[in-house]
């Protein structure tokens, strides 16, 4: 027998902007179809239309795309098992929960939301199966003169999945061994609407069998859902796939599952792209609108819950493919921790060189309206770089080279700041400005003699030069920062600062 080719899809609803555990479930199905020279499909699940959110499928898109996530077949790209967005394939449910309902595994009920919320508040344990359903009404309890009366007269009913009493159901999954459920724990689930809509659970199963899909990749909360899966897949007598259900990405303080609420709380993203509420406005901030590399943020997500066996941190996305493997995922929780999210994008800044750093920054730079000459702008990135884990932050930590402080920093000036700290500086910048050579060396030595000859300390003159300079007693080596402002700029900084600190 040949073996079949790998096929995955990742599945959304589009309910909302895609949670980064959705995009760690597609890049761990698409690690495997990659690694497996299988298929990767995107496929919508929009089945639910009163969770249908506008704009959300082109979101989850494009958040895929900036992953660099790519699809053989999908919603955006075509292929040969379309339509792949279900609201276009309900003419397709409908010959399949007849299927059902022919062979007995389903059946027609017409008991009302109000009739159920009755027994729901009468029976706090209440659930339709096969010990409720015959007490109720349905194709089972009615003839079936009764139902046909009741379709034709086009009363509203739901078909309800038939579950088998007292059998034990075996969910073989690849995390997480074999999982044992009675079937008299599950309910009948609705399979499909008198509006001509299937539910998850049938659109879900019939199109990952005619997309001839070999592994079912999810989230953990669709672990519970199996069993049915499994009952369906044997009722329509077809191979139930691989099934391998991902653990949660948890909280990083306390227990729980990741939410966008702990984004806010904690200061940090919890969605690939910014996303604006379409309804209430909201903005919720994106990775990639935060400075992440989206090779970092793949990077770390492929690491919460996957390792690959070795302390090795930092993998592109061809080691990944190479080394990803359902055996090494987790089955419990992967904590998700923000200080380490901004270490693999540091890692990352690293790797990139001082050129396309500069590029970078010179493109932030300008959209300050700042026109800086790119050796310049070189210069800076080479001595800033170690200090920062994104590209705006090279902004924070480097200001001073392109525009003068507007303001001194209070506390470190009541410090630093003596009565003859004016004086001092302005008798050495004579001296800087008018150096033939004005490089960190030659300063560094006009620096030295200065000390000598004034017999003061290092610190109380350069601290006061730092305070005129920068504004603060932040940043690099001073010269360093002098050499790169250059001799006039220098000298307009001092002027500036002995005026305003002389007279506080
Ligand atoms: N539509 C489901 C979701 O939104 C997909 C679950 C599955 O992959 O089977 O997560």
């Amino acid at each position: 027998m040949s073996i079949p080719k790998v096929r995955v899809r990742f599945a959304p609803s589009p309910t909302g902007p895609l949670h980064i555990g959705g995009v760690r479930t597609a890049l761990y199905n698409y690690l495997l179809a990659r690694q497996m020279g299988g298929d990767m499909i995107l496929r919508i699940e929009d089945t639910d239309q009163t969770r249908f959110v506008p704009g959300a499928e082109a979101y989850i898109i494009e958040s895929l795309s900036w992953c660099g996530i790519q699809f053989d077949e999908g919603v955006h790209v075509g292929g040969p098992y379309g339509p792949y967005r279900q609201s276009d394939r309900k003419h397709l449910y409908i010959q399949y929960v007849q299927q059902l309902l022919d062979s007995g595994h389903a059946y027609y009920a017409f008991d009302t939301p109000d009739d159920l919320e009755v027994l729901r508040s009468t029976h706090p344990n209440f659930q339709y199966d096969s010990s409720t359903r015959l007490g109720l009404r349905n194709s089972l309890t009615l003839s079936e003169g009764e139902v046909k009366q009741l379709i034709d007269a086009g009363t509203p009913y739901v078909v309800r999945v038939r579950i088998p009493a007292g059998e034990e159901i075996r969910v073989n999954d690849l995390i997480r061994g074999e999982v044992r459920v009675q079937s008299s724990t599950l309910d009948d689930k609705v399979l499909f609407k008198s509006d001509g809509m299937p539910t998850y659970h049938l659109a879900n199963i019939v199109d990952d069998h005619l997309m001839l899909i070999t592994h079912v990749i999810r989230g953990e909360e669709w672990l519970p859902s199996a069993p049915l899966h499994i009952l369906l897949y044997r009722f329509f007598g077809w191979q139930a796939p691989q099934f391998a259900h991902l653990p949660l990405l948890l909280k990083p303080d306390g227990n729980g599952k990741l939410s966008k609420r702990d984004g806010d709380r904690l200061g940090f993203p919890v969605f690939p792209l910014r996303w604006t509420d379409p309804k209430t406005g909201d903005i919720s901030s994106g990775y990639r609108e935060s400075g992440y590399y989206p090779e970092a943020f793949i990077n770390l997500l492929a690491l919460l819950g996957w390792n690959p066996g070795t302390d090795q941190e930092i993998l592109s996305i061809d080691e990944l493919i190479r080394l990803f493997s359902l055996d090494r995922v987790n089955k419990s929780g992967a904590r998700f921790d923000p200080e380490k999210a901004k270490w693999f994008n540091q890692q990352y800044l690293r790797m990139q060189t001082n050129d396309e750093l500069t590029e970078s920054f010179l493109l932030l730079l300008s959209e300050k309206g700042i026109q800086a000459k790119p050796e310049m702008v070189k210069k800076v990135v080479a001595l800033v770089k170690d200090r920062v884990n994104f590209i705006n932050e090279l902004w924070d930590q480097s200001w001073f080279f392109f525009t003068a402080p507007n303001s001194y920093d209070e506390g470190f000036a009541k410090k630093r700041w003596k009565a003859d700290s004016g004086s001092l500086i302005s008798d050495l910048t004579s001296r800087m400005t008018t150096l033939k050579e004005f490089t960190t060396e030659s300063l560094d030595t006009e620096i030295q003699h200065f000390l000598e000859e004034k017999q003061v300390g290092m610190g109380a003159i350069m601290n006061a030069m730092r305070l005129a300079v920068i504004g603060s007693g932040m940043g690099p080596h001073l010269t360093e920062v002098i050499t790169l402002i250059g001799r006039e700029e220098l000298a307009i900084r001092v002027r500036r600062a002995i005026s305003t600190l002389n007279n506080q």
